[in-house]
């Protein structure tokens, strides 16, 4: 399985609707200081669900809503879509091709859709759950975390590594079943 397209609108510096390609392999994203890098990452741990705004270098949710600059005016959401290649089946759904997709209006209400049907939070964070993929998953990184890693506490270090080896779906759905 592989990120194959991110598509954002009305992101952060994004006002104008934006496609990018990714390959198999490598992908660098250079540029100038303040040209949008970091907004993608922001883009893509926001569509997998992040609801902390601090966490996307924001202090409120709206913040990742194009604001509007000197020449254009600020826009009313914020939508951003991932595509992964699914043919082998990583992700537990029966299609080749799966879209998450997650818009947020300036009211703060967030809507989900896979494949293009809505659908919750939840099973979002289903879908990922044990790919490393989420949005506290291993693959993404950010700045710092390196360190947390290193110096974190053992059982802190212990749920990295339940989650790299595939066994936070059934401590989840333990959890919850306890829990009814
Ligand atoms: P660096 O190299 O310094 O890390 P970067 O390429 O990662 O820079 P970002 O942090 O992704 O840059 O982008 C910052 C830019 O995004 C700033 O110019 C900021 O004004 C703009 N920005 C952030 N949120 C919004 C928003 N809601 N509306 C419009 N622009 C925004
Ligand atoms: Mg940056």
């Amino acid at each position: 399985m592989h990120l194959k397209r991110l598509e954002v609108q009305g992101f952060k510096s994004f006002a104008e609707k934006i496609v990018l390609e990714f390959n198999s392999g490598i992908t660098a994203v250079v540029g100038p200081n303040g040209s949008g890098k970091s907004n993608i990452s922001d883009a893509i741990r926001w569509v997998l669900g992040e609801q902390s705004a601090k966490t996307l270098r924001g202090g409120k949710m709206e913040d990742v809503i194009f604001a509007g600059t000197e020449h254009r005016k600020p826009l009313g959401f914020a939508e951003v879509s991932l595509c992964f290649d699914n043919t082998d089946r990583t992700l537990p759904i029966d299609y080749s091709e799966v879209i998450v997709t997650r818009r947020v209006y300036r009211s703060g209400e967030s809507e989900y859709k896979i494949n293009k049907t809505n659908c919750r939070l939840k099973d979002i964070t289903e879908l990922f759950l044990d790919t490393g993929i989420g949005k506290d998953g291993y693959s993404i990184i950010g700045q710092g975390r390196v360190d947390e890693i290193l110096s974190t506490k053992s059982e802190e270090r212990r749920h990295i590594f339940e989650e790299a080896s595939g066994i936070m779906k059934y401590k989840i759905k333990k959890q919850e079943a306890e829990k009814k």
